[in-house]
């Protein structure tokens, strides 16, 4: 059987900040067009589902919200799975993360002497302070669980350079309270997972494409799906020799050669 669901990265994958990578979102259309799944899953927690689907349109993407597995987004589902709506939880993160938690039916609260929130949820927030931090150690402190989007230590800027990610919060919370998170996101499976699960597509029928070897190829290695490394955002040939458990099934330098292998397709190895 052949791959039935793609499930692509976004940032370095579809475009590079806002700039569209014209192969990748040809390769998409094509895809489609032959009534394969399609889903999308970035890591960021910032954006909501619905900023994605306009993101991707802007760039001539087809997505639909259901389409779209945000680790916001994904956090959200795992309060609903283990019926914690309706919990309080302490959030450092921005809109999208917000608008996804309160979507689950979780009561996001502000900090208060008087009561521990159940949760601290820390996603990427560029308004990030040491108030926040204080805030959120006090309440894991006295017992509020404690749970990331994602651990990403950078995020990609313009020009090549990137600034710190979600990860770089995060630590400074294990530092400070030496307490882990549950973590969310790539590369932990969770959000694969579900995409699994409500697809109803086998992991070997699933093919994953990304432009980091620590999180896109390590999420598909984890749930047994086959991987795709793409040479157009952070990674390059020559990482994968830092990553030797993760070898993605396929190397491609651009999208564009995804054509050629949906006509002659790779056995697996
Ligand atoms: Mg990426």
């Amino acid at each position: 059987m052949g791959v039935q669901l793609y499930v692509f990265d976004l940032d370095g994958v579809l475009y590079r900040m806002d700039e569209p990578i014209h192969a990748a979102v040809q390769a998409v259309g094509r895809l489609q067009g032959r009534g394969c799944r399609v889903f999308y899953l970035p890591n960021n927690a910032s954006k909501s589902r619905a900023d994605y689907v306009r993101k991707l349109g802007a760039i001539g993407v087809r997505a639909a919200e259901e389409e779209v597995m945000t680790s916001g987004y994904a956090l959200g589902q795992w309060f609903l799975e283990r019926n914690e709506a309706g919990r309080t939880v302490y959030v450092i993160g921005e809109s999208g993360l917000l608008d996804e938690l309160g979507a689950a039916g979780m009561r996001i609260v502000d900090y208060s002497e008087k009561e521990t929130a159940d949760y601290v949820a820390v996603g990427w927030d560029r308004q990030f302070s040491y108030e926040k931090l204080a805030n959120a150690h006090i309440s894991i402190s006295r017992g509020s669980k404690f749970i990331a989007t994602n651990r990403d230590a950078t995020f990609p800027d313009a020009g090549g350079r990137t600034l710190p990610g979600s990860g770089s919060l995060v630590a400074a919370l294990v530092t400070s309270t030496g307490v882990q998170p549950i973590a969310i996101g790539k590369p932990e499976p969770y959000t694969l997972d579900l995409i699994l699960r409500r697809t109803g597509v086998s992991p070997d029928q699933c093919m994953v494409i990304g432009d980091r070897i620590d999180t896109d190829i390590a999420i598909g290695k984890r749930v047994g799906a086959r991987t795709a490394l793409v040479l157009t955002g952070i990674h390059t040939r020559w990482d994968l020799e830092r990553y030797p458990d993760l070898t993605p099934d396929l190397v491609l330098e651009s999208l564009a050669e995804l054509q050629r292998l949906e006509s002659d397709p790779p056995s697996r190895s």
